[in-house]
């Protein structure tokens, strides 16, 4: 550290939520969520890319050591990430970025070489036109919520049977590289990794208007996580609705699992305006809804540890089905009734009138065909791209 940035560092204000931060509790909290999410989407890390990245890698590991908790990679908590090409980075670096992880044994000696991993990445875009881009919804809510599930699951009494991995993965913004290298060096056998559950973007509301949802997607992936995704139940003011993957394509670290046949949850409350803006910041989350959220996905994760019926990859031919079509058109619905919140031109709104009707149809109808579905692909992906 020069003299100069040594002095800056004793000038800036004491970071007000630490004790907060580093409250250890079985339970999940609103406070020790928020205290996380002003953490890493502070000044101290610039956006979580380059050097703010790698400081933002040592604080998880960091978080993960203050917990009766293993290594994820050996004796480390930290993956490097190789710079792969033959010719040489401008910067001369040879690792671009790194993984972080801890793991909790498995209680079952039957099950314990099983393994699922539970995920946040915890990149952003770092500085971008001279603005620092916080992402404190993307994805410093996801990470918040990563260690709290994982400080809750390993100060409990009751341990899961199957092992537990809590990953943090670096460059997803990057062509989810942190991801990718990760599926290619597992720190077990891969074929033992029964799902993979990821959380990306979970503080907010979809486009403004889905106030008290959350969505999970890839339940589709697996039957018996479509049952298990349903039978965990939300607390009071929280909805989980489900939606099939496809319907917006490859936008998380589910991906190189996907490819590789593992099933996978995706959970995400979507994106809205201030979505790879520098206006991400830590006061425009919803920590309530957060909360309820992180226990939700708790009690999904023990699920799946303990699961006796266990994933299989089996996708489902036409996704979530009704289930998908309900979360759609009450979207639409919305969308359509608050135009100050989801302006429209006037071809977006004609085309949104004709989507809900025909969803409406489908669901009054009670079955949904497979042209339907092609067609609700297609209409999702057109509203993701052109109004969301
Ligand atoms: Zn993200």
């Amino acid at each position: 550290m020069t003299g100069l940035i040594l002095m800056l560092a004793l000038c800036a204000d004491p970071f007000p939520y630490e004790k907060d931060e580093r409250e250890l509790s079985a339970d999940i909290h609103e406070h020790e969520l928020k205290a996380h999410v002003y953490r890493l989407a502070g000044s101290e890390f610039m956006g979580r890319s380059g050097d703010g990245g790698e400081r933002a890698a040592v604080h998880i590991a960091d978080a993960f050591r203050r917990l009766p908790l293993k290594p994820a990679f050996g004796d480390s908590y930290l993956q490097p990430i190789p710079w792969l090409l033959t010719t040489p980075r401008a910067d001369g670096k040879k690792v671009v970025g790194r993984n972080v992880g801890a793991y909790l044994p498995g209680s079952d000696p039957a099950l314990a070489d099983e393994w699922i991993i539970l995920a946040a990445h915890y990149d952003h875009l770092g500085v971008r036109f001279g603005k620092m881009h916080p992402g404190a919804d993307d994805n410093a809510s996801g990470v918040a919520m990563l260690l709290e599930v994982a400080e809750a699951m390993a100060l409990a009494p009751e341990k899961p049977k199957r092992s537990v991995f809590f990953i943090s993965f670096d460059l997803e913004e990057i062509g989810l590289q942190g991801s990718t290298h990760f599926v290619t060096n597992p720190p077990r056998p891969y074929a033992k990794l029964k799902a993979m559950l990821v959380a990306d973007i979970i503080g907010r509301s979809m486009a403004g208007v889905m106030d008290e949802h959350l969505f999970v997607l890839g339940s589709e992936t697996s039957p018996e996580l479509t049952n298990l995704s349903k039978a965990v139940r939300p607390e009071a003011g929280l909805s989980v609705a489900r939606l099939g993957h496809d319907l917006v394509g490859t936008r998380s670290d589910y991906g190189p699992f996907r490819d590789r046949k593992t099933p996978f949850l995706f959970f995400t409350t979507g994106v809205h305006k201030d979505y790879h803006r520098s206006t991400d910041l830590p006061d425009r989350i919803n920590y309530a809804k957060l909360t309820k959220i992180s226990r939700w996905i708790e009690a999904a994760t023990r699920q799946v540890a303990d699961a006796t019926d266990t994933p299989k990859w089996d996708p489902a031919p036409l996704g979530p089905g009704l289930d998908e079509v309900a979360a759609v058109l009450e979207l639409f619905n919305r969308s359509l009734a608050k135009p100050e919140v989801v302006p429209l031109t006037e071809d977006q709104r004609k085309r949104f009138e004709a989507s809900r009707d025909r969803l409406k149809e489908i669901a009054d109808r009670g079955t949904m065909t497979a042209d339907d579905r092609v067609w609700l692909i297609r209409t999702a992906q057109w509203a993701l791209l052109n109004v969301f």
